[in-house]
């Protein structure tokens, strides 16, 4: 084992030579050095306002469903790194892999049977795309190759994913000149319990119809838009879509990558309003927070037709697909899910989000506060202050990562009540220093 660094030493490389999500060059915000997680606790190297840990309201990004340093999931990786931890998968195949893709199969709507394993939910979106293209090349109907989607999404940060982001609002806006020009709808109206507004539903079925000859497949965050602006809205506009998909004969792809795994209340979101995609995305919560990896499935309508094409493969194999490590975890993961009651694990947190998040309702700056599963959400009516909010939030001795004009919480599904209460009142702080004074 090398001499390990001092925070100081750590924080100085770090910040002249590591990268961090969004960030510049050299960093200009320190972040916190994290020792070791367990549970739904980040320990810190050093103490921060008097906290060595914080509960984690982030679930690192919404993967770690069932905490930190979990036995069953040690354990699965333990097994697995004593077998191997990686073997290419061109040519070759192994258990974890064929495991994992069966019970995706099995849990995920009907009609998706072919899974293709991805390293990161933006690439399983780019090959979610790559699908649907070569689909309707494959078929004859070469011109279908834009998508469409609804303002306020987030796909990823890649080429493709980033075409479908928010073109506003978003993180690229920057090459907005340069992406591949997709057809947009306005956003969903909010509200997850708002009945469907048939003139909005009206303006998608009139969009999906015109650009039919155009479009190889609508792509959508179902019912929970997330780094887009964390709002939601009815699933009555999936079956909208899905209606407008098949008249039209354009593809479905869902990105679940944030809302699968029963984060919304429901296992995946589309269950909310019965539909089934022609694609789907995982990613995130699928290994539990342990490793990357992500998922595209897809019905066999869709893997039918590119076999039939004049190129018959998916020209497409990340060098580490299908890592059995991650492919073993995944499938403990799930197993773990599975085996206990995650709907009424969600609908607890959602209910002690419900009662502490009430605190921000009304308080100035405050423009709406919302609840899904186990998701909280404290918009503002401007920026937040970044540096204010996390340091209001680190001294009620959580973790939370704020972004534009929001303070929002997705914590693990094993977090306790007293916990969930603390995080709701660490948001509701965070909120009020996050607006500035
Ligand atoms: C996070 C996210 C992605 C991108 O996943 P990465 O693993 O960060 O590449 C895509 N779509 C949605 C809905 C996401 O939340």
């Amino acid at each position: 084992m090398p001499e390990p660094l001092t925070t100081s030493e750590l924080l100085d490389l770090d910040r002249r030579h590591v990268w961090h999500p969004y960030g510049p060059m050299p960093g200009r915000q320190e972040p916190l050095p994290v020792a070791s997680a367990t549970g739904v606790r980040l320990r810190l190297a050093e103490p921060v306002a008097g906290h060595r840990e914080l509960v984690d309201g982030m679930s690192s990004w919404w993967s770690a469903i069932h905490g930190y340093n979990h036995p069953v999931l040690n354990e699965a990786a333990r097994g697995q790194l004593e077998r191997m931890s990686h073997v290419m998968f061109g040519g070759l195949t192994h258990e974890p892999a064929v495991r994992l893709a069966k019970r995706l199969v099995d849990i995920t709507p009907e009609g998706l049977e072919h899974v293709f394993l991805a390293d990161s939910g933006s690439v399983s979106v780019e090959v979610a795309v790559k699908m649907c293209l070569q689909y309707w090349r494959s078929v004859g109907r070469p011109d279908k190759r834009r998508l469409l989607t609804w303002r306020g999404g987030y796909h990823g940060d890649t080429w493709q994913p980033m075409s479908v982001c928010d073109p506003d609002g978003g993180m690229h806006h920057l090459w907005s000149g340069a992406l591949p020009r997709q057809v947009f709808a306005p956003r969903p109206p909010d509200g997850f319990d708002a009945g469907p507004d048939e003139a909005y539903a009206r303006r998608l079925r009139e969009l999906i119809a015109r650009h039919a000859d155009e479009l190889a497949a609508v792509i959508v965050e179902p019912v929970v838009q997330g780094a887009g602006g964390m709002r939601f809205h009815s699933p009555a506009y999936l079956r909208v879509l899905r209606e407008a998909c098949d008249a039209h004969g354009v593809l479905l792809v869902l990105d679940e990558i944030a809302t699968g795994f029963g984060r919304t209340g429901a296992l995946f979101a589309a269950g909310h309003a019965g539909v089934s995609p022609d694609v789907l995305c995982v990613g995130k919560a699928l290994t539990g927070g342990y490793l990357t990896l992500a998922a595209t499935l897809c019905t066999g309508e869709v893997a039918r037709g590119i076999a039939e094409g004049e190129v018959p493969v998916l020209a497409h194999g990340p060098t580490f697909m299908g890592n059995p490590l991650a492919a073993a975890v995944a499938d403990a993961s799930l197993g773990l899910l599975l085996a206990q009651d995650w709907a009424g694990e969600v609908k607890r947190i959602e209910a002690g989000l419900r009662e502490s998040l009430a605190a921000a309702e009304g308080a100035p700056g405050v423009r709406d506060v919302r609840v899904l599963g186990a998701i909280g959400v404290v918009e503002l009516d401007r920026e937040v202050d970044m540096a204010a909010a996390t340091r209001a939030a680190v001294e009620h001795g959580v973790w939370l990562r704020p972004f534009r004009d929001l303070v929002y919480t997705m914590p693990p599904y094993v977090t306790g009540d007293e916990d969930v209460a603390r995080i709701g009142a660490a948001v509701c702080a965070a909120a009020a220093a996050g607006r500035g004074r």
